[in-house]
């Protein structure tokens, strides 16, 4: 029979359904616990306990998009071989579902391991109901991006354009004078050059994506247990022998610990644990020294959390068209139709200078978004722009680009996180390339090797080129 206990909304298959359930307890605080448990749940308390499993192949910390995918990839995969749990600390995805400018398509990067990981994902996207079940509807629907670039910049749109090409994007680079013919609402007197993105540029129901991975997942028997992770116990392992590390002194990882939202505190033995916390990996990883201490642990995980506003102009007169592709405008700013309204939302990618950091909400939106959506789009001028709302964004410090893999010092913890703008849509890639690096210990399809922590230690950073 296929018991299942709801947890916050979401299925969790109940005790006898885990494979690797704990035998190395002692027989007789086995019984005692079992007993006290049985007591407890009779007056209503500690209603959970008898589901925690106390093993698992692979613990992936955080349900999101990231730790998702990874967990729908495994079980496509591994099916019963492998046994997965996920440990997310809000079930509810409150923040996820608040989001509204998640579910964009980009392919347009400049990053080969980028583009291939969104071509990747539009695959994923567009064989939705194969990957995920017939009744998931992610709406995905491409309608166009084009890239922006002033004078300054025009050579390295086309050198990226040319790369794309390549790498078989569909695109065309067209004059300023193009882009005014087909798009005349688009002021082009400070463009030089566009870079037009036809096939798979668009925007999908990200909340439909993530709920579908979910579903999927437990489908194929991934476990779900809502829990915050607390922390990992870390075992002396005296006979490894690991360069840059004192003979005899190696600590490897072997539990996560976490509570429940009644906080009962619980561990799991793990073989191999994913970190696919969003913007709290930074955090988690100092858990296991990563960042606290010298030699391969040295160095943080360069992974925080950081807001960005979105904004909207809502209008009955036309500003735009019903072929308005996404546009990255010179400024930084993105700019999109909200759906079939005549509306627009917009934004601004990360900035990162010293002066754009320390501007108040209201001095950016005056200062930068307003006077850059009013050139792109002159039609807006004397419309008010709204704020809606602020979006936390998984922001890689080091170098914005995402960072994956086993850690250096810890080999069986493999990060995956900190991809910020793109990591709604590289998730089917990531959640594939960690499975292959568990499973067949390399990557066999997209090589992300640059992505990994080591490019930290070596200094050499990734930079994703998205402003021109
Ligand atoms: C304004 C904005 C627009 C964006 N637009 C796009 C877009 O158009 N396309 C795109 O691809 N990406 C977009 N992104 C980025 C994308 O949303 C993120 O990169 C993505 O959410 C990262 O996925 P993730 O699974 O790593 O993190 P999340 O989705 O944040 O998931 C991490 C999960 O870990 C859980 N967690 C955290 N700490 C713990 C803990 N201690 N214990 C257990 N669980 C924990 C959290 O509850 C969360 O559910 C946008 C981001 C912002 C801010």
């Amino acid at each position: 029979m296929n018991i299942t206990k709801i947890i916050r909304g979401v299925r969790v298959p109940a005790a006898g359904l885990f494979r690797n359930y704990s035998n190395d307890v002692n027989p007789l605080s086995r019984t005692v616990r079992v007993v006290t448990n049985g007591i407890a749940e009779f007056f209503g308390m500690n209603k959970t306990a008898s589901v925690y499993p106390t093993h698992a192949d692979i613990v992936i910390i955080g349900g999101g998009y990231i730790g998702s995918a990874v967990a729908h990839a495994l079980k496509t995969r591994a099916g019963e071989g492998l046994s997965v749990i996920v440990l997310e600390k809000d079930l509810t995805y409150r923040e996820v579902r608040n989001n509204i400018s998640h579910g964009t398509l980009i392919r347009n990067c400049s990053l080969p391991e980028n583009i291939e990981l969104a071509s990747y994902g539009a695959e994923f996207l567009r064989k939705a109901r194969e990957n995920l079940g017939e009744d998931v509807d992610v709406q995905y629907t491409p309608y166009g991006f084009l890239m922006l670039a002033s004078e300054r910049y025009t050579e390295k749109l086309e050198q990226t354009a040319v790369q794309q090409r390549e790498m078989g994007l569909k695109n065309e680079i067209l004059s300023a004078n193009e882009i005014q013919e087909r798009f005349p609402w688009i002021n082009t007197s400070d463009i030089k050059l566009g870079s037009m993105c036809l096939e798979t540029e668009g925007v999908f129901n990200s909340w439909a994506f993530l709920s579908g991975l979910i579903r999927k997942s437990q489908d194929l028997g991934a476990i779900y247990i809502n829990a915050e992770v607390t922390g990992f116990e870390i075992e002396k392992q005296r006979d490894v022998l690991m360069e840059g590390v004192e003979p005899g002194s190696f600590e490897r990882i072997c539990k996560v610990l976490y509570k429940t939202p009644d906080n009962e505190e619980h561990s799991i033995k793990f073989a191999a644990c994913i970190l696919a916390a969003g913007n709290k990996s930074g955090e988690i990883a100092k858990l296991a020294k990563i960042g606290n201490s010298d030699g391969l642990l040295s160095l943080p995980l360069p992974i925080e959390k950081r807001g960005y506003g979105i904004y909207a102009i809502c209008d009955e007169d036309r500003m735009t068209h019903l072929n308005t592709p996404l546009i990255m405008d010179t400024s930084g700013v993105w700019l999109r139709k909200d759906g079939l309204t005549n509306n627009l939302l917009c934004g601004h990618v990360p900035f990162t200078s010293e002066e754009s950091k320390n501007m108040s909400e209201e001095e950016f939106l005056k200062k930068i978004i307003e006077p850059s959506v009013n050139n792109r789009f002159p039609l807006t001028i004397g419309k008010k722009l709204k704020k809606l709302t602020t979006e936390m964004q998984d922001y890689n410090t080091y170098d914005e680009t995402g960072i994956i893999g086993p850690h250096p010092y810890h080999n069986n913890l493999y990060i995956a996180a900190g991809f910020g703008k793109y990591g709604c849509q590289h998730a089917p890639g990531i959640g594939r390339a960690i499975t292959e690096l568990i499973i067949d210990s390399h990557y066999t399809t997209i090589d992300l090797t640059r992505f990994s922590f080591d490019r930290i230690f070596i200094n050499e950073p990734l930079i994703e080129f998205d402003v021109y």
